[in-house]
């Protein structure tokens, strides 16, 4: 395609609607007709990046491969997409505004006053425009954070407006809004979706597709009374219904015609039909999975799933793909004790410790660890779970009883968990974390090896502390074995359990954020595959 086209899409009404979803999902459709695509989010915050955010203010924290701590949404981008983003595909206010003032004391404005029209939108435009370079991609998809109307988001519109002007043809808006049913009325109401459109007007931005989120069937009047109103030809008035799962969605919008509406009005002649045959294969086997595969998460952040969003998706791609409907079950690792463990995780079929910060419901994770030890229950602890399995392991096996993190108890004589020498001077947050992917060498014959079905892998990390290496030796001589490493540093990535009769596995690493639809992570599979068993 000689030119990017870029893809704007806002959202209206109410947050919460499943933008992100919808531009995965349109992404999926142009790439299944053969373009290149990516997915940008804006998010309108003034936090630089969402890692120090907590994960219930803004669900989890999700991780690139050069390391970037990004928004939630791009793990849905590579889920569906089975592309890797980068720092470029996340972008927020907070950025924005820290490379203006970057470039305003290095004097890059040569002594013109500094304001968010221009200097603000052109750089929200630059990162924008970035993505286009080089040509890499046939379409650029930005989804912009919040909704029409906030005052933080108006920059951000400015911009597209600006955008649209400048490249015409190029460019295209969407615009997701909902449509509520009011059972006293007995109808579905139009009217938040034209006021929602006439304030994306009144910023000077027409929308040439809508999205209209709903719980009940749009009828066509109605469509097209949203078309009239909304200035809007009816054609690209697009039904957006709840659906049991978000994979569905890709194939409801293209029944509904989304990918063709938006590759016409971009003025693309395109008659192939995308190739959704493996991704159907996938969603076949998610609707159909008769048998349950129960799971718990145990973990501090149960009252909202999107804290563990990568954790949970990954769950279900490994059940699908073992013919299982995944049965979660979160359990708050604050409330579990010696005494209770055995009733909380009864009839589960397997364990997974997950990742987490802070003191808050360690012990609670630690016993989970011991009990499904000792229980012989299928075990994969993520990040800080594997911390938790290694700390429960030196003080119940290796009679540690004061085994520790350095992050929790910095004082302690057996800091099993702890930083290492090279980070300790780094003070600024999130300076000291090792993120991003990592090389990870696998140890021939042990069961991580034959999981992957490789010796060198590369996995996301985000962490601050590691297995302290002195302790190795006692843990391997009493079968927790570390099997895998890091091959520059050898730190220990992986440990294991080196029996036969037992899948107990910890990882330093977060596999979560590497798993996507048609590319399940093996070690979720597998993990799934031992807890059927
Ligand atoms: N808090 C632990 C550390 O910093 C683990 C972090 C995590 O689970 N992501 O090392």
């Amino acid at each position: 395609m000689p030119n990017t086209k870029y893809i704007f899409v806002t959202g209206g009404v109410a947050s919460s609607l499943g933008k992100g979803i919808i531009c995965a999902s349109l992404g999926k459709l142009l790439q299944a007709r053969g373009y290149r695509v990516t997915n940008q989010k804006l998010d309108p915050y003034i936090n630089v990046d969402p890692g120090t955010l907590n994960p219930y203010e803004h669900g989890e924290c999700y991780v690139t491969v050069d390391g970037t701590e990004t928004d939630l949404d791009l793990g849905h981008y590579e889920r569906f997409l089975n592309v890797e983003t980068h720092r470029a595909n996340n972008i927020t206010s907070g950025r924005v505004y820290q490379n203006v003032i970057t470039k305003e004391r290095r004097g890059d404005y040569l002594g013109t006053t500094v304001q968010v029209i221009p200097h603000i939108t052109n750089e929200i435009k630059e990162n924008i425009l970035e993505l286009g370079k080089n040509a890499d991609f046939d379409f650029v998809i930005t989804e912009i954070g919040g909704t029409v109307g906030d005052i933080e988001s108006l920059p951000f519109i400015e911009s597209i407006r600006q955008l649209r002007w400048e490249m015409g043809k190029d460019c295209l808006s969407i615009h997701l809004t909902y449509v509520p049913f009011l059972s006293a009325a007995g109808e579905l109401k139009t009217k938040p979706t034209q006021h929602s459109v006439k304030e994306l007007q009144q910023e000077g931005v027409q929308p040439d597709v809508l999205v209209l989120r709903t719980e009940h069937p749009i009828a066509q009047h109605v469509k097209d009374k949203v078309a009239l109103f909304c200035n809007v030809e009816p054609e690209a008035v697009i039904e957006n219904i709840d659906v049991k799962t978000i994979y569905e969605v890709p194939i409801k919008m293209q029944e509904e015609g989304l990918d063709k509406i938006v590759l016409r009005k971009l003025g693309i002649k395109d008659e192939r039909k995308p190739d959704m045959e493996n991704w159907l294969i996938f969603l076949n086997k998610l609707k159909n999975a008769k048998k349950n595969i129960k799971i718990g998460l145990v973990g501090k952040y149960v009252r909202l799933s999107d804290a563990y969003k990568s954790i949970i998706e990954s769950l279900i791609h490994a059940s699908a793909y073992n013919d299982r409907k995944l049965d979660l079950k979160l359990i708050l690792s604050e409330e579990i004790t010696e005494e209770n463990v055995a009733e909380k995780l009864k009839d589960l079929d397997g364990v997974l410790i997950a990742p987490g910060f802070g003191e808050r419901g360690m012990e609670g994770k630690i016993i989970a660890a011991g009990y499904a030890r000792r229980e012989k229950i299928t075990c994969l602890g993520i990040c800080f779970g594997m911390q938790c399995m290694a700390i429960e392991f030196a003080r119940n096996v290796l009679k540690l009883s004061d085994a520790h993190s350095a992050e929790i108890n910095p004082d302690t004589a057996n800091p099993v968990i702890d930083m290492m020498e090279s980070q300790k001077h780094i003070l600024n947050m999130g300076g000291s974390m090792r993120l991003g992917a990592y090389a990870c060498q696998l140890k021939k014959g042990a069961k991580a090896a034959k999981i992957y079905g490789k010796d060198l892998i590369y996995e996301r990390h985000r962490h601050r502390y590691e297995l302290n290496s002195r302790y190795t030796e006692d843990f391997e001589k009493n079968g927790l074995i570390c099997s895998g490493y890091n091959p520059e540093t050898n730190l220990t990535e992986i440990l294991e359990l080196n029996t036969d009769n037992q899948w107990f596995i910890g990882v330093q690493f977060h596999p979560e954020y590497r798993s996507t639809v048609l590319n399940p992570h093996p070690l979720f599979v597998d993990f799934i595959k031992n807890s059927i068993k």
